[in-house]
């Protein structure tokens, strides 16, 4: 038996979906793909444009001609990556505040969708690689060869969140975290195009009393079943 070639993550909001996947991928020496920085950069773009979000042509049509890139990173500030947005670094820009709050709402879009799923399918069918994202096992690489849904509480997802922010320096409350990620979870997994929801041949792996390094192990042993 061989490696798994294509490996998905899915899950809710901050449920240690990155954190697993980048560790996996460099434990695999795999290529780490996190789709929702894809849908980030359209909120962000839309928002930064004076595009008001509820206009879904005109984000629609952001997303099917913005140039997304995603690189190794030029800068030792704790960032896994690069994400660049028509060439203008915009990694950190992504993860603020006003792109938690509307995310949810433009990636609902089916043509926004259609748009980056065709990219991240391009990406995934190449293989050696570890996906994440909401809809990734279900609709963007249904074919792939492991797939992993890894979830949490809603409380230990706004801790770990607060936390990061925190160490940060982003000043927010833990109260507006938790707003926010159940938000954007009611709106993911409600919505009509790829809502989130598990693969049917997904393996989950609750990870409330898992710390990184754990859910790692729990990964590896999904792996090694493999070979
Ligand atoms: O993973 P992250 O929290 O950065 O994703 C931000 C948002 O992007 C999610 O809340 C979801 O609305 C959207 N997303 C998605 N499909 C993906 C990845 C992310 O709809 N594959």
């Amino acid at each position: 038996m061989t490696l798994p070639q294509i490996i998905t993550i899915d899950g809710p909001a901050a449920s240690g979906k990155s954190t697993l996947g980048k560790n996996l991928a460099d434990w695999l020496g795999y290529l780490y793909f996190d789709t929702g920085v894809m849908y980030r950069a359209v909120t962000w773009a839309a928002l930064r444009a004076g595009i008001p979000l509820e206009f879904e042509t005109e984000v629609t049509k952001l997303a099917e001609t913005i140039d997304i890139d995603v690189c190794p990173p030029s800068q030792n500030d704790g960032r896994a990556y690069d994400v660049l947005a028509d060439g203008e670094d915009i990694t950190w820009d992504i993860r603020r505040p006003e792109v938690d709050g509307g995310v949810s709402q433009v990636s609902a879009y089916p043509g926004v969708r259609q748009a980056l799923t065709a990219q991240q399918r391009r990406i995934g069918l190449r293989g050696k690689v570890v996906m994440v994202g909401r809809d990734i096992g279900t609709v963007v690489l249904p074919e792939a060869d492991l797939k992993i849904y890894l979830n949490a509480s809603v409380d230990e997802r706004a801790r770990r969140r607060y936390k990061e922010l925190c160490d940060r320096g982003v000043q927010v409350s833990l109260a507006a975290i938790r707003e926010n990620l159940m938000a954007r979870d009611r709106i993911d997994s409600t919505r009509q195009v790829a809502p989130l929801r598990p693969a049917p041949d997904a393996t989950i792996l609750d990870s409330d009393h898992l710390d990184a390094s754990q859910t790692l192990e729990a990964a590896k042993n999904l792996v090694k079943r493999f070979q």
